[in-house]
C-alpha cells in the first residue's frame, strides 16, 4: 500500500525537497503553503508534488502540521519554471520558490483577499455630491472623484494613486459619515485600451508587423532602436494587441522610480489594468498586485527584476525595456538575471519576448547576429528630432576647475545664454572621492574595505560607498595633526557648488542618489526643470535613464576615462552604454543636441569608434576583442566567491574546491584562481574568488551540478561565507 506523501520546498540552504505525510482527512493542493516541523524548528513550505513513495522510510516521515492555503498560490507551470531556475543557478529550490512569494506569504500569514479594503460614498455622501463643500477643497475633490467611480467606490491603492496626500480629507469625510470603509469584491480591472496610438513611421510599422506575426508562439526579438526612435510606442501597440486577444503582459524595467514617464504612458494607453511592482510599495500593496496578476484580475504588470517570478494568468507577451541595464541582475544572495529568465519564461509560456534597447548588451547582440534572436532596428528618431553630434575634448594639458575645462565652460555659457538647458554628467556622487593630507600623504581609507571613503561635504561625513562605514570629517589630519586636508578629485556635490557660483543666475538641479533620497523629490526636481527656461542639470547615471529633457541641447561628460582601463572586462561596454544613454537625453525636441566628452585618452580605439561611428560599430569591435580573448559572450562563466575574517580561510576553502574541480577534469572547463577579488577586503572581510569558464554551457553546468554539494561538505567551508554566481556581471 502506498501512502500519499507531499514533497515540500522549504527556504533553507539545502538543495533538496522534503517529504511529509499527508494527514488522513487533509486536502493538500500542490502549490499551496504548509506548516511543517523542520529540524528543531517549524518552517513554511510550498507543496511541489504529491508522490506515492519517498526516499525516506515512511515511518520516519513527519506529518504536515497545517495546510495554509485552500487554493494553490502557484500553478504547476509556475513551480516547473522555478524548479528550472533553481537548477540553472544551482541555488536551493526552496529559496527560489520563496523568492516568488510576497513577503507576508513567506511567513504563516493568511493570503490577502485580492479585493481588499476601500472607501465608498454613503447615502449621505451621495447627496453631498450635488453640493460639494466649498470651504474644504480637498474633501470636495475626494467626494467628486469617488462619485465618478463605478459604484462610487475605490480601493485604497487606487485612491492613493489618483489623489495622493488625502489622508486628512478622508478622515474628515469619514467623521462626517459621507464615506465608509468597505470590502471590495475581487473584480477584474475594466479594459480601457485607448483605440489608437500615434501613426507609426515605416520602421516602427515594420517592427510592429513582425512582432505581431509572432503572437501566439515563442520567439525572441531584439528591438534595437536609438534613443527616441519610438520603441515605447511599438511596445504599447503590441501590448494593446495582446490585451485585445485576452492575454496578459509582463513589462520588466530597470528602476521604476526612474521611469515615471514610461508608467504614465502605459497607464494612459492601457488603462487601470496596468499594475506596478517595486520596492517603494508596502508589502500588502505588492501582495494585492501579485494576487491580481495571478488570478487574471489585472493584466499588465510593470515591474523591476523580481517581477519575473510573479505568477501571471494567460501570459501572452514579455517586454524587457533597457535590456542592457545591469540592474536586471541580482547582485547578492540568489543571483539571477531577470533579462535572461524573461526568455525562459516566455518560452515556457509559449509567447514572444521583446528585448528593447538603444545600446543592446553584447550578449544579446551576439545572439541576434547568430540568428537566435530576431533583430529589429529603428535607426531614426521618431517625431523628427535630430541625433546629437558627439565630440571628444582632449583635456590632457588643460587646467580644470572642479573637473571642467575652459572650453566646456565656454560652451555651457553660450548654451545658457541662448536659453537652452545643459546636462553635466559625472558618475560620482559626493564632494570628492578622497580626502588627503598634503603634509604627510594620509588618505581617507575606509577602515573596513580596500577603498577610500568619499567626502560628503554637506553632511560633514566621510562615507564608504561599498560598506556604508561613516565618520565625521576630521578638521586636522588623523595621522600628523596638520591642518592640511584637501579634497582630491570631484563628485557631483562639488561640481554643483562650483557651477552655482559660476552660473549664479541660472537654476541648477542636481540629480543623484543623495539629492533625491526623499520620496518624490526627483519628480519635484524634474518638475522645476520642465517649468524653467535656461537651466543646468548635474547628475550621475540616474540622469541617463528614462527621462526626456526636450530642452537640453548640450550634454557635457566630465570624465569618460574610468571605464577605459579597468580590471573589469565589461567596463568599456558599460561606459559606452552610459555615454550613449546620456547623449540620448539631448536634442529630443526641435533643437539638435551636442555632446562633449572630456577625456585624457582621445586616441583610445574603442572610444574613437564610439564617437565617430556610433554604438553599433563600437559593439562590433568590442565583440571581436571578446572573441579573441575567449571572453563572454564567446564563453560562459561562473564565479565562486568566498569571504572570511581571515584571508587564509577563504583561500584554503577555494583551494580545496579548485582541487576537487580539477580532479573532475571536465573537458572544456578552465579554472582561474583562486585569487583575491579586485576589492580584496570589504566590510572587514577578506574576499577571494575562483573563476570557472567554459566554451560550452553544458560543460560548465556539468561541473556546477556537483559543486555546491561538494563545497558545502568541505571541512574548510565552516569558516567562510561562499556563493556561486552563474553568468556573473561583475567580478568584484
Ligand atoms: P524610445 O522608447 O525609443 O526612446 P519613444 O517611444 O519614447 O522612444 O519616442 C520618443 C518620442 O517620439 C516620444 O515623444 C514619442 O511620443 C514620439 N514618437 C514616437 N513614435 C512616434 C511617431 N510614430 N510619430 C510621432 N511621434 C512619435
Ligand atoms: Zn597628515
Ligand atoms: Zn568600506
Amino acid at each position: 500500500m502506498t501512502v500519499p506523501i507531499a514533497r515540500v520546498a522549504i527556504a533553507a540552504p539545502l538543495h533538496s525537497l522534503f517529504d511529509y505525510l499527508i494527514p488522513a482527512h487533509g486536502d493538500v493542493p500542490v502549490g499551496a503553503r504548509v506548516r511543517v516541523s523542520f529540524g528543531r524548528t517549524r518552517a513554511i513550505g510550498v507543496v511541489t508534488a504529491i508522490v506515492g513513495e519517498s526516499g525516506c522510510p515512511v515511518d520516519r516521515l513527519k506529518p504536515i502540521e497545517a495546510v495554509l492555503d485552500r487554493e494553490p498560490l502557484l500553478q504547476s507551470h509556475d513551480l516547473d519554471f522555478l524548479t528550472w531556475v533553481a537548477g540553472y543557478y544551482h541555488h536551493p529550490v526552496g529559496e527560489v520558490i520563496a523568492t516568488a512569494l510576497p513577503l507576508r506569504l513567506r511567513k504563516a500569514e493568511v493570503a490577502l483577499a485580492p479585493g481588499g479594503t476601500g472607501w465608498r460614498l454613503t447615502a449621505l455622501g451621495l447627496v453631498r455630491l450635488g453640493a460639494l463643500p466649498a470651504r474644504a477643497p480637498r474633501q470636495a475633490e475626494v467626494l467628486a472623484w469617488l462619485g465618478g467611480r463605478p459604484d462610487a467606490e475605490a480601493s485604497l491603492a487606487e485612491l492613493r494613486a489618483a489623489l495622493p496626500d488625502n489622508a486628512a480629507a478622508i478622515r474628515a469625510l469619514r467623521d462626517k459619515g459621507w464615506i465608509e470603509q468597505t470590502t471590495l469584491d475581487a473584480r477584474a480591472d475594466r479594459m480601457t485600451v485607448a483605440p489608437e496610438g500615434l501613426q507609426l513611421n515605416d520602421e516602427q510599422a515594420d517592427a510592429l508587423a513582425s512582432l505581431q506575426t509572432d503572437l501566439g508562439g515563442f520567439s525572441v526579438s531584439l528591438l534595437d532602436g536609438v534613443t527616441g526612435s519610438g520603441k515605447t510606442e511599438v511596445y504599447l501597440q503590441l501590448a494593446a494587441a495582446v490585451l485585445e486577444a485576452g492575454h496578459s503582459v509582463l513589462v520588466l524595467v530597470p528602476e521604476i522610480s526612474l521611469t515615471p514617464q514610461l508608467l504614465q504612458r502605459f497607464r494612459e494607453r492601457l488603462g487601470a489594468t496596468v499594475r506596478v511592482m517595486h520596492s517603494g510599495l508596502s508589502d500588502s500593496e505588492r501582495e494585492q498586485t501579485w494576487h491580481r496578476l495571478r488570478l487574471g484580475l489585472s493584466q499588465v504588470l510593470l515591474g523591476t527584476r523580481s517581477s519575473i517570478f510573479t505568477p501571471i494568468r494567460g501570459l501572452g507577451l514579455v517586454l524587457v525595456d533597457e535590456e542592457h541595464d545591469p540592474s536586471f541582475k541580482q547582485m547578492e544572495g540568489f543571483r539571477y538575471s531577470a533579462r535572461d529568465l524573461a526568455i525562459v519564461r516566455a518560452q515556457r509560456a509559449g509567447c514572444p519576448v521583446v528585448l528593447g534597447s538603444a545600446t543592446p548588451s553584447l550578449e544579446t547582440l551576439r545572439n541576434a547576429q547568430a540568428g537566435r534572436y530576431r533583430h529589429l532596428r529603428l535607426d531614426r528618431r521618431a517625431g523628427g528630432a535630430l541625433s546629437p553630434a558627439v565630440d571628444l575634448l582632449d583635456i590632457r594639458d588643460q587646467p580644470l576647475q572642479s573637473g571642467m575645462s575652459q572650453l566646456l565652460l565656454d560652451r555651457v555659457s553660450a548654451a545658457l545664454a541662448q536659453g537652452a538647458q545643459v546636462i553635466l554628467f559625472l558618475n560620482r556622487r559626493g564632494y570628492s572621492p578622497v580626502l588627503s593630507c598634503f603634509s604627510c600623504g594620509w588618505l581617507s581609507d575606509c577602515p573596513r574595505c580596500d577603498a577610500r571613503q568619499t567626502l560628503h561635504k554637506s553632511s560633514g561625513l566621510l562615507w564608504c560607498h561599498h560598506c556604508g562605514a561613516q565618520r565625521r570629517v576630521p578638521l586636522t589630519c588623523p595621522d600628523c595633526g596638520a591642518e592640511d586636508l584637501h579634497p582630491l578629485g570631484q563628485g557631483t556635490e562639488q561640481l554643483e557648488d562650483f557651477l552655482a557660483q559660476h552660473f549664479a543666475e541660472y537654476p541648477l538641479i542636481r540629480v543623484d542618489r543623495d539629492a533625491t533620497a526623499r520620496k518624490g523629490s526627483l519628480d519635484r526636481l524634474l518638475d522645476r526643470l520642465h517649468k524653467a527656461d535656461a537651466a543646468l542639470l548635474v547628475g550621475t547615471q540616474m540622469l541617463a535613464k528614462g527621462h526626456h529633457f526636450p530642452r537640453v541641447t548640450l550634454v557635457g561628460v566630465l570624465d569618460a576615462d574610468g571605464g577605459l582601463y579597468s580590471a573589469d572586462f565589461r567596463a568599456t561596454e558599460r561606459m559606452a552604454q552610459l555615454l550613449v544613454q546620456v547623449a540620448g537625453r539631448a536634442g529630443r525636441g526641435d533643437r539638435p543636441g551636442r555632446v562633449l566628452i572630456q577625456t585624457r585618452y582621445p586616441d583610445h580605439p574603442l572610444l574613437q569608434t564610439l564617437v565617430r561611428k556610433g554604438y553599433r560599430a563600437f559593439a562590433q569591435q568590442a565583440l571581436l576583442e571578446r572573441q579573441a580573448a575567449s571572453m563572454p559572450p564567446y564563453s560562459h562563466q561562473a564565479l565562486l566567491r568566498a569571504d572570511a575574517t581571515r584571508l587564509e580561510s577563504a583561500q584554503a576553502f577555494l583551494d580545496q574546491v579548485a582541487g576537487w574541480a580539477r580532479q573532475q577534469d571536465v573537458a572544456g572547463v578552465e579554472l582561474w584562481g583562486p585569487v583575491p577579488a579586485p576589492m580584496a577586503r570589504r566590510a572587514g572581510r577578506h574576499r577571494v574568488h575562483l573563476l570557472i569558464q567554459a566554451d560550452r554551457r553544458d560543460a560548465l553546468h556539468g561541473l556546477l551540478q556537483q559543486l555546491p554539494a561538494h563545497a558545502a561538505d568541505m571541512p574548510t567551508a565552516k569558516r567562510v561565507r561562499w556563493s556561486l554566481d552563474v553568468d556573473p556581471l561583475d567580478l568584484y
